[in-house]
């Protein structure tokens, strides 16, 4: 199985991470903090990526201790990262999450989590697709197919406009996002 090193994160971020994982990475480096939703939507996708439970202890671990003594993180956050990976309670291998999971979670204000196709607003969508520097024509085909609800397809979208390829992959997973981004940039 791939191993996927910690530290390169920021940049697979940037290149491979599907819209939803992108968010929450972001927001965990610039708050230090994620809540619940965030941690496990997040904290399983890494998993699923490849990041191996030492290397997330330590990612999660670096973030919020900028923001809280080391001896809570320890205590309320350290638990649920060997939880996701099957190593506490009832032991179990936690798939990560799909895109249907995703969209349809519940998300409330402050939350980063769920698929930003579905939660977001489109203005401030928008903005974040700019931001990035994706070229207008793509931002305005992305933002459309959002406001029509097709999450998936926008997902796709966002795909090629990143990789810049004509594929129309059917996004139905963010880390099925990640492993076809990873084949092309082979
Ligand atoms: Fe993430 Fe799926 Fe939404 Fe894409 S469609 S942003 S992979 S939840």
């Amino acid at each position: 199985k791939v191993v996927i090193p910690i530290e390169s994160i920021d940049s697979l971020s940037v290149k491979s991470f599907p819209l939803c994982m992108r968010q929450l990475h972001e927001q965990l480096r610039s708050a230090h903090h994620l809540k619940h939703g965030g941690r496990l939507q997040y904290g399983l996708f890494l998993k699923g990526i490849g990041v191996t439970l030492e290397d997330s202890l330590r990612f999660w671990r670096e973030e919020f201790t900028k923001i809280m003594e080391l001896d809570k993180f320890e205590k309320q956050y350290a638990y649920n990262i060997r939880y996701n990976y099957g190593k506490e309670g009832s032991k179990k291998n936690y798939a990560p999450f799909n895109c249907l999971k995703i969209i349809n979670n519940n998300v409330g204000p402050g939350d980063c989590h769920g698929c930003p196709f579905r939660h977001s607003e489109f203005n401030i969508l928008k903005n974040k697709l700019k931001g990035y520097g994706l070229e207008g024509q793509a931002v305005n085909d992305i933002v459309d197919m959002t406001k029509k609800g097709h999450c998936q397809i926008a997902c796709s979208k966002y795909f090629d406009a990143v990789h810049n390829t004509g594929l129309d992959l059917g996004i139905n997973h963010p880390n099925q996002f990640f492993e076809e981004s990873q084949k092309l940039l082979k």
